[in-house]
């Protein structure tokens, strides 16, 4: 059985998997290249090699309720949407009430992971360290890789001909901090991703154009959903993801789309995609259609081709820049595995997202490699509590192991197809998962998946909230391995936690019964049809 665990990278992936591996009996040990943990979300004006960078003035677009490790609520009065300083508080926070920091080996970067020669029989690794100059190596039973996938910028120069001659200066969102050497300049921004968006948006509050380039389009969400909720708190429900499984993809697409449009027009503001909005992974931006609105961001098809001065577009206009942004998105790959897993063009044969399926011993995981539509940081945990429990041996009554070989690679062959089938064809729709079905998908792996029907029968109050509330972390700590005494009260209390930082101001609300008597009908019409369904 495994013991000692080496954990590689201390962001939010590696400090819950430190707290997995304590919850579990085992002894980890985690290495982390900087000096400090928080990974992506420490910003710093010059970060380490090797670490994210974040620009100054980024906010989360996962809400708190949403994005927080399942036993540990964000406080009530921090706000829903964090700046980066917000998060890395919440995540000392967090290692401090856990005593995680004891178990980090900062500025201590892993350079080798090899199968040790008893591997077959004993499923070890060889961890290979540097720290300041100095190297050194030790056996660990298991490791779990949290070393992120948005390090290396992926910037795409050779699709772009004559960028060698522009005389001005261009760089990766990456390399993005702050707008102010922007001012009065005219820069091109590529990619309509959450980075394109939100560095098109800040850059253009001082710049004298702001043009975003973008090949196909994207449909653009609000952090601000109706009435003011969180967007994600809004769809991420166990009634929505029911409902929309009784819709074709169309329907639901359908759907969204007509609000969204509600709200602005696509095709008017030159932003409409030929995809549809499931097809794509959400950019969420409360400010776009102001900006362009403004006239201060001109949307611009894919560039043809740049020239010392200009760029040349796909629909044959010129225009006079100073400075391109690429905000082209990420590649990410495991240099210190030794090809034991190789990433070709941001896709990895995972099982569900996590183990490799070659290995004699599954000993080896990986944390965080998904790109959800919700949070990273709860599916992470759930990973490592799931990875920890099977480096243990244990699996909830009816699974014994991990299934054979073929039977993972059907699994991965399966996820490819489906992420081929619905979205665009992109580097960046390589790992995508949803946010529900894959969290329940993982929690029945642990035996920790909220049972609907039986909570209806003994505790109608909170089933309704796991039904119609947002599907919030806790709900995997109701019961089973890892269960938490105040999941429940968590649960109870999570929409409290949304409104009270918004309330610095008292108002008089008026209140009426209806929503809930409306809550209560809708349920039972569900909850019919759910039992009904089973
Ligand atoms: P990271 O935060 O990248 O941490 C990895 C750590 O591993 C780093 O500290 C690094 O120093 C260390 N490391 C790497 N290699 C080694 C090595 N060989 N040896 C030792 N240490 C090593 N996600 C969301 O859920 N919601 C959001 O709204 C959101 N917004 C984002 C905004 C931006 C601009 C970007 C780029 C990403 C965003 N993400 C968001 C995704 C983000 O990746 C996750 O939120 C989160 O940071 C992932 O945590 P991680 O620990 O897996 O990786
Ligand atoms: P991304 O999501 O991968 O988006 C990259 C964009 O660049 C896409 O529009 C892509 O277009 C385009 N692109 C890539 N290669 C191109 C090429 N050769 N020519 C033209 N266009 C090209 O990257 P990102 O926006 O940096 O986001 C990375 C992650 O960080 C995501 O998870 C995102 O949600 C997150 N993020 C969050 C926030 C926030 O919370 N505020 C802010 C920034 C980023 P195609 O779609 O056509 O491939």
């Amino acid at each position: 059985m495994a013991r000692r665990v080496a954990i590689i990278g201390g962001g939010s992936s590696g400090l819950c998997a430190i707290k997995a591996c304590l919850d579990e009996g085992l002894e980890p040990v985690c290495f982390e290249r900087s000096g400090d943990i928080g990974g992506l979300w420490r910003f710093e004006e010059k970060p380490e090699e090797g670490r994210a960078s974040i620009y100054r003035s980024v906010i989360i677009n996962t809400s708190k309720e949403m994005m927080c490790f399942s036993d540990f609520p964000i406080p009530d009065d921090f706000p829903n949407y964090m700046h980066h300083s917000k998060i890395m508080e919440y995540f000392r926070m967090y290692a401090r009430r856990f005593d995680l920091l004891r178990y980090i080996r900062f500025r201590t970067s892993v350079r080798r992971v090899a199968k040790c020669s008893d591997f077959t029989t004993t499923g070890r690794w060889e961890v290979e360290t540097e720290s300041e100059g100095k190297q050194e190596s030790a056996t660990f039973d298991a490791v779990l890789v949290c070393t992120g996938h948005h390090t290396d910028a992926h910037l795409p120069l050779h699709t772009f001909p004559g960028i060698e001659k522009f005389k001005g200066r261009y760089l990766h969102s990456r390399d993005y901090k702050e707008p102010q050497e922007f001012m009065d300049k005219r820069v091109v921004v590529i990619g309509i991703g959450n980075s394109g968006s939100d560095l098109a948006v800040e850059i253009s509050q001082t710049a004298k154009q702001v043009l975003l380039s973008t090949r196909r389009g994207a449909w653009i969400l609000n952090r601000v959903g109706q009435q003011g909720y969180p967007i994600d708190t809004i769809f991420t429900t166990r009634m929505k993801s029911f409902l929309q499984h009784l819709m074709t993809s169309s329907m639901a697409s359908d759907y969204a789309e007509k609000q969204l449009n509600m709200r602005f027009d696509h095709a008017n503001y030159g932003l409409k995609p030929n995809h549809r909005i499931l097809d794509q992974h959400p950019t969420v931006n409360d400010d776009l259609p102001n900006r362009i609105i403004s006239g201060r961001v001109r949307v611009k098809p894919n560039i043809k081709q740049f020239t010392e001065t200009s760029a040349i577009f796909e629909d044959g206009t010129k225009e006079d820049i100073d400075a391109v942004v690429f905000a082209t998105g990420y590649s990410f790959s495991f240099p210190f595995l030794e090809g034991y897993v190789k990433v070709v063009e941001n896709q990895v044969s995972l099982y569900k997202y996590v183990f490799p399926v070659d290995l004699e011993k599954p000993t080896l995981a990986f944390i965080g490699y998904i790109q959800p539509l919700g949070a990273i940081m709860p599916i992470s945990e759930m990973q490592c509590r799931w990875a920890t429990r099977v480096f243990k041996g244990l699996f909830p009554p009816g699974l014994n192991k991990l299934p054979p070989r073929h039977i993972m690679e059907a699994d991965i062959k399966y996820k490819r197809e489906e992420m081929a089938k619905r979205y665009v064809t992109s580097r960046r729709h390589t790992i995508q998962v949803d946010y529900i079905p894959y969290m329940d998908e993982l929690a029945c792996q642990l035996g920790v998946k909220p049972n609907l029907p039986l909570l209806f029968l003994t505790d109608p109050k909170l089933a309704l909230e796991v039904l119609l509330g947002p599907c919030t972390p806790y709900q995997y700590r109701l019961h089973g391995p890892g269960a938490w005494r105040g999941a429940r009260e968590a649960i109870l209390t999570q929409q409290q936690r949304i409104v009270q930082p918004l309330q610095t101001r008292h108002v008089e609300k008026h209140t009426s019964t209806m929503p809930l008597l409306l809550k209560l009908a809708g349920a039972l019409a569900v909850f019919a049809v759910i039992f009904t369904y089973l």
